[in-house]
């Protein structure tokens, strides 16, 4: 059996490979982490391992990891869909939110977020491909929101994040991420001074750091295959 750091290893590789491909150096891209429905005890091995930065889905799953790993220097990325009475947890626990895609829930993380622990890190989650029952925001509102938010006094923006359709090849990927970079870019343009394009997941990694994506989200390929998810959040 393959362990998580051999898997994490193996992935840090892929993730040099890639940027080699895309003509960028390594550390443009940073690895998060996804350890949704995975307990303690495969965090602490992948921290063994080297990893410090982690992304959870499940808010409830995440707070109660988070406290039961308290003791080590790890960084916490909420990466999964958030109702409005679930801020209050994430802005308690968190390090980053990634899919802010209403000025509602980004005005309540700013009010809830304890002044001790600085700001909370924040992208906006865009639509990019339009999916008409996803989650984010559609591209041509991601500039009048990250302009909003970068006003809320306990938030600092970082960026934008995606999750595309799966594409059916390599190019197709490319071309859909490359419209989130795209995007990106007219935002700094407004000298928003976003560093953080999460985009890219075990399956479509390459493809994303291609296209210029700086934060991958990889689970499976670390911690193996995942059951179905829980029903709760
Ligand atoms: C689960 C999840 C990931 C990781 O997916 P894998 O396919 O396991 O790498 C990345 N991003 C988000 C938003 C997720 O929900």
């Amino acid at each position: 059996m393959t362990t998580i750091a051999e898997k994490l290893h193996q992935v840090r590789a892929d993730i040099a490979t890639a940027c080699t491909q895309a003509g960028r150096p390594a550390h443009a891209v940073t690895l998060l982490a996804v350890s949704k429905t995975f307990g303690p005890d495969a965090v602490a091995q992948a921290h063994a391992a080297g990893q410090t930065a982690f992304g959870e889905n499940y808010i409830q799953e995440a707070v109660e990891k988070i406290a039961a790993l308290q003791h080590l220097p790890l960084e916490w990325h909420c990466i999964g869909p958030i109702q409005s009475n679930k801020t209050r947890l994430v802005a308690e626990h968190f390090d980053w939110v990634h899919t802010v895609d209403r000025l509602k829930i980004a005005q309540r993380l700013s009010e809830q977020r304890p002044p001790h622990l600085g700001p909370l890190n924040i992208c906006i989650q865009i639509n990019v491909d339009g999916g008409p029952t996803k989650s984010g925001v559609p591209p041509e509102e991601a500039l009048a929101l990250a302009q909003a938010v970068a006003q809320l006094p306990h938030l600092r923006l970082r960026g934008l994040m995606c999750i595309p359709e799966p594409a059916p090849d390599f190019e197709a990927a490319c071309a859909v991420f490359t419209r989130a970079t795209a995007l990106f870019g007219t935002l700094n343009a407004q000298k928003l001074g976003l560093d953080t394009l999460s985009m890219g997941m075990s399956a479509d990694m390459a493809a994303a750091i291609r296209a210029g994506s700086t934060m991958v989200r990889v689970g499976s390929a670390i911690f193996g295959g995942r059951p179905a998810k829980p029903s709760t959040n």
